[in-house]
């Protein structure tokens, strides 16, 4: 018998039963919600007398449209303040754990739920947040789903889903210097494109991978769907299982070492076979810059953008909307570009590594006068361990806000938003017209370190450089 991937193990393990159109009726182990998207969700299940199937595997916290500068309540936002009341009287009333603003557990719904140990290795996972994908760096298959699906599951524990494909990707080598994880990401959405993932997962392999960290591995998976796939996973190992290991609500003693051995024995085998695979090389990546309206429209720093007519007649039209967009020429180098905001948050990289590398760069500088800085920490969690390392204040001492944890910039459900034709560096995940909140802004897409060193610049500069390489 041929080998399996984890996907194919995962998704058998979790078959409730084959449904008449060909969907697999898959049951749920770990259901997060947010503020956003369960409102409506909780409302169709009173409206007809249901209850929350499963309370124990449905857990909530509030993260998108949470201030953060001034988290008192009631907030000043009205609305904000009245999702999160919401929120709470459904959470109350159903018997789910909500990890609100005083559990000093809140964060962004992808930084938490692994970050407690919620996200194990095996497990299906699903959120009314296209981002779930990130929870799939544990070995989990994680699906970002619609408000009437987060009804289904919050009723029945179990989601009707399309077979998925599975592509390989493998990235082999070591990175350089100043490149990172998200460098990585963008370099395959570039190459596949924002839709070459349509109706697969993406299992990322490869020396490359097995080398990054948790928090890098969350990182590539957290942007599978900007490249069109519906989940990414990496396969569990020793570096996933020693960073469960003590977390909350992970498995404890022997309990863990039970778990763990189960957990590796959901790896694809060596010998199975996929229905796409795909290699690039670490080295040859560079620091990466999105210049345009999707994630896949990027170069490397010191590369220039492209000309209309250097491709194919039938790409020229959305690369001259693009470029128009974002008030750019083809040729332009991407260097040198002036920015107004820059943003250090989001679950793609706003976990205590990022602040980390960003902290590095902008260690005893500052931020350009013309620039205004933030740093948003992922999580309660990621904000307290940032400041018993005292990166707060090498922020602050540098020119940059502190803030509380939530989404923030990266959609602008809040307070935090790009004003008129702002450009923002930012670590977030999607730069599309009008995401961080002024339907004119544009959004520069990079790595935490890039953000950090353009806010030092106050223009798109290349890390290494600053870094001497280092
Ligand atoms: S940080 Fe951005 S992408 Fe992530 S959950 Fe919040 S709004 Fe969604």
């Amino acid at each position: 018998m041929p080998g399996s991937t984890l996907l194919q193990k995962v998704w058998d393990a979790h078959t409730v039963r084959k449904l008449p159109n060909g969907q697999t009726q898959l049951f749920v182990g770990l259901h997060l919600v947010h503020e956003v998207t369960s409102p409506q969700a909780f409302d169709m299940l009173r409206a007809r007398g249901w209850k929350v199937r499963y309370p124990s595997r449905t857990i909530a916290t509030v993260d998108h449209i949470v201030p953060t500068r001034d988290q008192r309540r009631p907030f000043v936002d009205v609305m904000a303040e009245d999702m999160l009341s919401a929120l709470e009287r459904n959470c109350r009333e159903a018997g789910v754990s909500l990890l609100d603003l005083d559990s000093g557990s809140q964060g962004i719904v992808h930084v938490i739920g692994p970050e407690l140990g919620l996200t194990q290795p095996g497990m299906t996972i699903a959120c009314g947040d296209s981002h779930t994908s990130t929870h799939g760096a544990f070995g989990a298959v994680a699906f970002g789903i619609g408000t009437s699906q987060v009804r289904d599951v919050l009723a029945s524990q179990c989601l009707a889903l399309e077979p998925l494909k599975v592509r390989r990707i493998l990235v082999t080598g070591r990175l350089a210097a100043g490149v990172y994880a998200k460098d990585i990401i963008l370099e395959i959405i570039r190459r596949l494109g924002v839709n070459g993932g349509v109706g697969f997962a993406y299992e990322y392999a490869g020396d490359a991978i097995e080398h990054l960290s948790m928090d890098e591995r969350m990182t590539i998976c957290n942007m599978s769907i900007e490249g069109g796939a519906r989940v990414g996973y990496v396969n569990p190992d020793k570096t996933t299982f020693e960073y469960l290991r003590g977390r909350r609500f992970a498995p404890q003693g022997d309990d863990f070492e039970r778990a763990a051995a189960w957990w590796a024995g959901m790896a694809s085998d060596p010998d199975t076979s996929y229905d796409d695979e795909v290699s690039l090389d670490a080295a040859a990546i560079r620091p990466t810059v999105t210049w345009g309206i999707n994630p896949g429209q990027s170069v490397y720093v010191d590369e220039r953008l492209p000309r209309p007519s250097d491709i194919e007649p039938a790409a020229r039209e959305s690369l001259t909307e693009a470029l128009d967009f974002m008030g750019f020429h083809g040729g332009d180098p991407i260097k040198g570009t002036r920015i107004d905001v820059a943003f250090v948050g989001s679950c793609t990289n706003a976990r205590l590594s990022d602040l980390r590398e960003a902290a590095r760069i902008v260690r005893g500088h500052h931020v350009a006068p013309h620039v205004k800085a933030l740093v948003v920490p992922g999580s309660q969690g990621v904000r307290a361990a940032a400041e018993r390392e005292g990166l707060d204040r090498v922020f602050t001492d540098a020119g940059f806000d502190w803030r509380g944890a939530g989404c923030s910039m990266c959609l602008a459900m809040n307070q935090d938003r790009l004003e008129g034709e702002q450009v923002c560096a930012s670590s977030s995940n999607r730069n599309f017209k009008g995401r961080q909140g002024s339907p004119t802004g544009r959004t520069l897409l990079m790595s935490p370190a890039m953000v950090a060193a353009a806010a030092l610049a106050g223009e798109v500069v290349d890390v290494r450089e600053m870094t001497n390489g280092g």
